[in-house]
């Protein structure tokens, strides 16, 4: 019979409301909530299509074991498969202590398997050895919020797109990444042409089609650009000094950094126009509600915690925070890293919002767990994890739901690696993606549709993941795969001792970590799965006592700081790792296209979503191919220091001379060769330790065929 199930998209972190068409066996159709308040029935290119991606040929359908490197993974029973990783795991445990061994997870699970992995990693092995790929996307805005307003909380809500009149975009190109969130900008700025929209990307993407003013600042110059419109804000009297003087810190120390920034070292520095800078400074300046918004062109980034905390700086010298159509706005890229954040699921953080680096909150969480204390040895960030297993320090390392194999920058290293590692599980939907050939146990993992969970977009709204249909073969919820594994595991290394582990189901995880977050700025505790079915959607903080959740923060003035006053940070500019040279004379960028979704392990699977775009492709400014000799469609060897890639080359004059741009959707399955992260650096933030992945010298040339 048919039936509708509503749910939500697996794909961005816009979070669409999903109806899912189904038999109660499979999936035939899917179609946009029109009530839930993300997407009000709007869906994109990948969510509408959802139902096309079922294809089970690239599922993971039974557990697979392999017995000896080299030797081919073989069908087994998913007893036989946890019982056999229980014990790998305690052996090495108990050998080489718990250090040995690390958890790498995914901004695609849900907020219950984030709590699950992590009680697992914290709790029963003692190790902080659990980072997740949002290491690689959001961690630096985590950094940006916590130092400037004391929390890791996006202050505004999407309507308040709705109620600015000053929009700034900067290294998001949200009409391709977050694509139901540009359509309701398109619309607002249908209704209100009077809004500004700024841009700041140094390619000119389609988001800035919709742009009264795009600022092509050469790459990695954020910060010099930021600077240089408080300069001129200064200069104009465009401040709140009544907001600033009741609720920041450090304002002075400011003013004395951004007086070198002037506009003309500051066009210079960022290649635009004097004009263009005093342009953007006047519109933000003279705005009633100016909001930001931004992604991975600001955190992917050597400079990306710089980067954060000075755009939210223009926010705090100009009062435009805690008001509607006005704040700093990160757009989180995957479905869930908001909930990885909260669960505490970086190796730095603790659930609700709290640092695995500081004794009261180890003790805290240690007590509600009931053991008696939390690892202090700090924990591997995702490249540390990585050198750490090439190193020989981490024996066994388990993998859910991402493809670092695909994802990870200098490819090639982390093909060794894993090749090396003495023992490596993944837990994955997708028997297709790269990472599950090293796999010496394969798990397989219920995907979308067909597990029950929890998931919080960018404006904090936790929405519920609904089951419409059972896995297929003997694929498991991520959850339930944990805590199986979990309570072998604690037979082994903690006998006689009653489980941490004893969920029924995804609502009994969440009803236990939602009190972990009482009190704290994220506070859930009035949520359950329940409680959403019956209101909706809701946004935290949503503590016991309410009805409703909470759609800005900072309406007082008052920042979870020590102080309670939000701070101005001083850094100055600090160049992008890779400069052009000699050797390697063009800047290469990364991102997504409109209907691919990461490593293509889902999207990959509908012909439909290969008629935007067919194939990788690198593009480059025509001056450039003009003077390597260079056609359209040309085969070009692409080298970095790391290695290289040949692809065919394509003019895009969206891009200035000296600047490259390739998709990162392609990897080895599509493209031979590992994709464009054979390129890429893994030098990192030493804030956020999020790697440098838009940002990459490189060499092009023609490859003269035989
Ligand atoms: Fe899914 Fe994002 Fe598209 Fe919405 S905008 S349908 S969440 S991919």
């Amino acid at each position: 019979m048919r039936q509708t199930t509503a749910s939500t998209c697996c794909y961005c972190g816009v979070g669409c409301g999903v109806l899912i068409e189904h038999d109660g066996a499979h999936i035939f159709d899917v179609a946009g909530d029109p009530n839930h308040p993300a997407n009000f029935g709007k869906l994109c290119s990948k969510g509408s299509t959802l139902h096309l991606t079922g294809d089970l040929d690239a599922r993971a359908l039974y557990p697979e074991l392999r017995l000896g490197k080299g030797l081919a993974r073989a069908r087994t029973g998913w007893d036989s498969a946890l019982d056999h990783a229980a014990k790998v795991f305690a052996d090495t445990i108990a050998e080489h202590g718990p250090d040995s061994v690390a958890f790498y997870i995914s901004g695609q699970l849900l907020t219950e398997d984030y709590y699950a992995f992590n009680k697992l990693a914290r709790a029963l092995v003692g190790t902080n050895n659990i980072d997740s790929n949002s290491r690689l996307c959001m961690s630096s805005a985590v950094v940006g919020y916590k130092r400037s307003l004391g929390a890791d909380a996006p202050p505004c809500s999407y309507e308040d797109i709705e109620l600015s009149d000053c929009l700034l975009i900067v290294g998001s190109n949200m009409a391709y990444a977050h694509p139901v969130l540009f359509r309701r900008l398109e619309e607002a700025k249908a209704k209100r042409p009077e809004m500004k929209v700024i841009v700041v990307d140094p390619r000119r993407t389609d988001t800035c089609d919709l742009a009264d003013l795009h600022l092509p600042i050469l790459p990695g110059t954020d910060v010099v650009l930021f600077h240089g419109i408080l300069h001129i804000l200064l200069w104009e009297g465009w401040i709140d000094r009544d907001f600033v003087e009741a609720h920041t810190d450090g304002f002075d120390e400011l003013k004395r950094t951004v007086r070198d920034y002037n506009p003309a070292m500051v066009a210079e520095l960022c290649g635009i126009g004097i004009e263009q800078l005093q342009r953007c400074a006047r519109m933000i300046g003279t705005a009633q509600g100016f909001l930001s918004l931004w992604c991975m062109g600001v955190n992917q980034s050597t400079a990306g915690s710089a980067k954060n905390s000075a755009l939210i700086n223009l926010h705090l010298a100009t009062g435009h925070i805690g008001k509607p159509g006005a704040g700093p706005f990160s757009l989180t890229g995957q479905p869930n890293a908001m909930g990885g954040r909260e669960t505490g699921s970086l190796s730095n953080l603790l659930p609700g919002h709290r640092e695995a680096g500081n004794a009261a909150h180890r003790g805290e969480v240690a007590a509600y767990w009931g053991v008696p204390a939390l690892p202090d040895t700090p924990g591997l960030s995702a490249i540390e994890l990585f050198e750490a297993v090439r190193g020989g320090k981490v024996k066994a390392l388990w993998i859910a739901c991402t493809n670092p194999a695909q994802s990870m920058p200098d490819q090639h290293s982390i093909h060794e690696t894993l090749a090396t590692c003495p023992f490596v599980v993944v837990q994955e939907a997708f028997a297709t993606t790269e990472t599950c050939r090293y796999a010496d146990l394969l798990l397989p993992a219920a995907s979308w549709g067909e597990k029950e969970g929890t998931v919080t977009n960018s404006e904090r709204r936790v929405s519920h993941v609904r089951r419409a249909i059972p896995a297929p073969g003997e694929a498991r919820a991520d959850w339930s795969i944990t805590c199986d594994f979990a309570r072998r595991l604690e037979k082994l290394i903690r006998p006689g001792q009653p489980s941490l582990f004893a969920f029924e189901d995804a609502a009994a995880l969440f009803d236990e970590y939602k009190l972990l977050t009482q009190g704290r700025d994220l506070d859930l505790s009035g949520l359950s799965h329940a409680l959403i079915d019956r209101l909706g959607p809701q946004q935290w903080p949503f503590p016991a006592d309410r009805e409703q959740g909470t759609p800005r923060l900072y309406v007082d003035g008052k920042f979870p700081t020590e102080t309670g006053r939000a701070r101005f940070l001083a850094e100055h500019y600090q160049a992008p790792k890779e400069q052009r040279e000699a050797r390697f004379p063009l800047t290469l960028n990364t991102g997504r296209l409109r209907d691919h979704w990461h490593g293509m392990s889902r999207t990959g699977t509908a012909a439909r979503l290969f008629g935007h775009v067919e194939e990788a492709l690198l593009s480059m400014n025509a001056d450039d191919m003009r003077r390597r000799r260079l056609l359209d469609g040309q085969l070009v060897r692409v080298r970095s220091r790391r290695g290289e890639l040949l692809l065919p080359v394509q003019k895009d004059d969206s891009l200035a001379p000296g600047q490259a741009f390739m998709p990162m959707h392609w990897g080895n399955r599509f493209l031979k060769g590992l994709g464009v992260n054979r390129l890429t650096l893994p030098s990192v933030d030493p804030l956020s330790k999020q790697p440098e992945l838009k940002h990459a010298g490189i060499d092009v040339e023609k490859v003269e065929l035989p």
